[in-house]
């Protein structure tokens, strides 16, 4: 026998993988240059080339050194430049012993997920979400409750995260930029979510967690900024993950913050190395580890992201779709013509568009486009895109 509960995960792919490995027998049927594959978040733009040289420089180094193990939370030297570094950019004071290093925003997430979790916990996820969520949510024995988002602009419904707050409210996800709107959540709706965790925890006489989910949080456009969550709620705990900012999503690599004013401290960056140890994230890539140190504050050229988003916009606008104005990620969100996104992605894939139905985001009647591809193939698929918008007219 085996667990028929991980048996049901591994052998029913996420429908973005599923799209995309459509896209690839596609592409093997009628030529890679005829399918606009638009389903996967897979960063499009070289890593820098200080990832490079911080590679060959580690390299130089004692093997035993740079291939060994590092401490289960991750080398002491790389913890304290990351905790710098968070202090200098976000005046936000923390130390080497607030960091774990971890292998990228997934496993910060599972790991500080079982880390909070206790009999009965639930936790909130703004929809439209990260679809992987649920999994990890459940996986750590919670419950995952469901809160959507405002229709329009996409941002935090305050009074819908109140109405789902409640006494075995353990945490709150939180993901800006956000996969799949692009969506930057404002300094206003964040400062209103603080103050209502502040109060609800007061109520309920327990603290509530802020998960600031971060993996695209230097992927922004159009001057957007994004907000410092710990600056505003102080049991915040951020999951951080290089495999957007330095394009290297391969290498698997992260760390989760839990701010030093976060209620119960030390006990939660002990439940923390706890998680990691029985989940099996002890000792991050030690390479990596080093390599995110030397690069930190540095990004990929996110300026051709920027270009892929205003090439779409200007032309999907044109043509008449409508499109959530998101202003980071690498993801666009737009209304599903004719209100059914399964029945309008299904179209789309008819003209060879691999774009995503929202329903697995938790939000029907959208479609997520990402936008980190060629510019060439979004030149190439925007016929496409006006073939299908025109079905509907
Ligand atoms: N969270 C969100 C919202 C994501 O979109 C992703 C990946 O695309 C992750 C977490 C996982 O990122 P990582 O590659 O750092 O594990």
């Amino acid at each position: 026998m085996f667990s028929q509960k991980y048996y049901a995960l591994g052998s029913c792919r996420s429908e973005i993988r599923e799209l995309f490995e459509y896209g690839k027998k596609r592409a093997a049927e009628i030529g890679a240059e005829n399918i606009y594959d638009f389903s996967l978040g897979n960063p499009s733009i070289p890593a820098p080339e200080c990832v490079k040289q911080a590679v060959l420089d580690a390299l130089d180094a004692d093997p035993l050194s740079v291939h060994g193990y590092t401490s289960a939370q991750g080398d002491l030297a790389v913890r304290r430049t990351i905790a710098e570094y968070i202090e200098k950019t976000h005046s936000h004071k923390c130390t080497a012993d607030d960091i774990y290093m971890t292998c990228g925003a997934a496993a910060s997430l599972t790991v500080t997920l079982n880390a909070l979790a206790c009999n009965g916990d639930e936790v909130i996820v703004l929809a439209p979400y990260c679809p992987e969520y649920k999994v990890f949510i459940e996986q750590a024995g919670m419950k995952c409750v469901e809160v959507k988002c405002r229709e329009g602009d996409f941002g935090i419904d305050i009074s819908a995260v109140e109405a789902a707050l409640n006494r075995n409210t353990k945490a709150i996800i939180v993901n800006s930029p956000n996969n799949p709107t692009g969506v930057v959540y404002s300094e206003s709706d964040i400062r209103a979510l603080g103050d209502l965790l502040t109060l609800a925890g007061q109520n309920f006489g327990r603290s509530i967690y802020l998960i600031a989910d971060e993996p695209y949080r230097e992927l922004v456009y159009d001057g957007a900024v994004v907000p410092f969550i710990p600056n505003y709620y102080k049991n915040t705990i951020v999951c951080y993950s290089f495999s957007k900012s330095l394009s290297i999503p391969g290498q698997r690599i992260g760390y989760i913050l839990v701010p030093p004013q976060t209620c119960g401290h030390d006990g939660i960056y002990y439940a923390v190395c706890g998680a990691g140890r029985a989940l099996g994230f002890v000792c991050a890539p030690s390479l990596f580890q080093r390599v995110a140190a030397e690069c930190i504050g540095r990004t990929a050229d996110v300026s051709a992201y920027e270009a892929n988003r205003k090439m779409l916009v200007d032309a999907l606008s044109e043509y008449g779709y409508e499109i959530v104005p998101g202003k980071g990620a690498f993801y666009l969100f737009i209304k599903a013509k004719g209100g059914d996104s399964r029945t309008f992605c299904e179209r789309a894939k008819a003209y060879d568009l691999l774009i995503v139905a929202s329903d697995s985001f938790g939000y029907p009647g959208y479609a997520r486009i990402s936008y980190c591809v060629s510019p060439k193939m979004i030149e190439r698929s925007l016929p496409a895109f006006k073939k299908l918008i025109e079905e509907y007219e």
